[in-house]
């Protein structure tokens, strides 16, 4: 198991291993908007906010796009500012970004930002292997995707029943591989994360 756990829906950020130090750093899915009218591009192409990309749709037809990083700046659309007619900052609000469902075609391109070395980067994700909250047990990689989660994976495996029930994360321990659900897998699985639990 080193691949994406199926069909799960991706959340919108993440926690990454930094690029830069390793420590653990937050990692955000770029928005991307098309530009409409051709008029509009030079706006988007001369922005030191925005990136100005030309797309292809899965029927291969190119457009243009305007991809924004909100992690690049504090988050928010805030920093969109005198967008020409018929655009607005909310248009790059984050609405809905699952790894199974990239109409947009923007794959897994994001930014992200590091409280420790004070990077802040476009960055194109990884996963799952930039997963900060990962573990390797007998050579399967064991990840989750926030702190979150991973103390819902702790407390799942850690558990003597196996129901998702109760957990916020639920949909994602149901795809759990059972080499990790195994009853003599549970004592060294659970040390393992509250290791990675505890460097944080
Ligand atoms: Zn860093």
């Amino acid at each position: 198991m080193t691949g994406t756990y199926d069909w799960n829906p991706m959340p919108h950020k993440l926690d990454i291993k930094c690029p830069s130090c390793s420590n653990q750093a937050l990692f955000e899915f770029a928005e991307v908007v098309r530009i409409q009218l051709k008029k509009d591009v030079p706006f988007f192409q001369q922005s030191d906010i925005f990136k100005y990309a030309l797309l292809k749709d899965g029927c291969g037809h190119k457009w243009h796009g305007a991809i924004y990083f909100a992690n690049l700046h504090g988050g928010s659309t805030d920093a969109i500012t005198n967008l020409p007619e018929n655009y607005a900052p909310e248009d790059w609000a984050h609405s809905k970004h699952f790894m199974t469902n990239h109409s947009y075609c923007l794959g897994d391109l994001g930014a992200f930002s590091c409280s420790n070395c004070h990077t802040r980067k476009p960055y194109e994700l990884k996963w799952p292997d930039d997963a900060y909250y990962s573990i390797s047990y007998k050579g399967n990689l064991l990840w989750a995707f926030n702190r979150e989660s991973a103390v819902d994976l702790r407390d799942y495996i850690a558990s003597n029943q196996r129901k998702i029930e109760g957990f916020k994360w639920a949909t994602f321990l149901l795809h759990i591989p059972s080499v990790f659900k195994k009853q003599n897998a549970r004592t060294d699985i659970v040390k393992k994360i509250n290791k990675t639990l505890a460097s944080t």
